[in-house]
């Protein structure tokens, strides 16, 4: 299973493959990943788990990005405002990883997500005209951000719960809710 890296529907600008003319001079047979257009600042998530490599191409290529190793996969998230990860951290699928911003070549304001399949620590299918990425959309779940407590609709029998207090060893609080 792959997450969405952006929530809720967001809108893709640019798909897999899109635009073989603009990416042949760099040796792509078209568009090597997905872009989300999303204003500067919308947060980022690991759509999978791995381990972070924060790398910054400064005003050229990919901005600020990050890489998502694990044994059989990686992902790049590239063209990002800011990154909260330090390289080696461990990441978990759905961790808040950032902002997305437009550093880099970048025309404007866009996630952009590159999916490679790995084995043994290297990429597969580098010959494939993306250099091994592939396009994950269909294998890719969207999720929103919302939790049950607070974004359940509620029974009027069932309101009373909502003002009940607990004690911190009888609920479990989610650390990254901040509305
Ligand atoms: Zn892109």
């Amino acid at each position: 299973m792959i997450f969405s890296p952006i929530s809720g529907k967001p809108l893709i600008t640019q798909g897999f493959g899109q635009n073989p003319d603009v990416y042949a001079p760099f040796g792509f047979a078209g568009h090597n990943g997905v872009d989300f257009g999303v204003p500067d600042g919308t947060t980022v998530y690991a759509p999978h788990d791995g381990v972070a490599t924060v790398k910054d191409d400064g005003s050229s290529g990919y901005g600020l990005y990050l890489v998502i190793d694990e044994p059989k996969r990686r992902s790049i998230l590239a063209h990002l405002s800011e990154c909260s990860l330090v390289n080696g951290q461990n990441v978990y699928q759905g961790d808040p990883i950032g902002k997305s911003g437009h550093s880099g070549m970048a025309t404007g304001p866009h996630l952009h997500w590159t999916y490679k399949i790995m084995k043994n620590g290297s990429v597969q299918n580098r010959s494939n005209g993306y250099d091994g990425a592939v396009d994950v959309t269909e294998f890719t779940r969207l999720w929103q951000d919302e939790d049950l407590h607070y974004d359940a609709e509620y029974a009027d029998s069932a309101q009373e719960y909502l003002s009940m207090s607990f004690g911190s060893d009888q609920y479990l609080k989610n650390p990254s809710r901040t509305a």
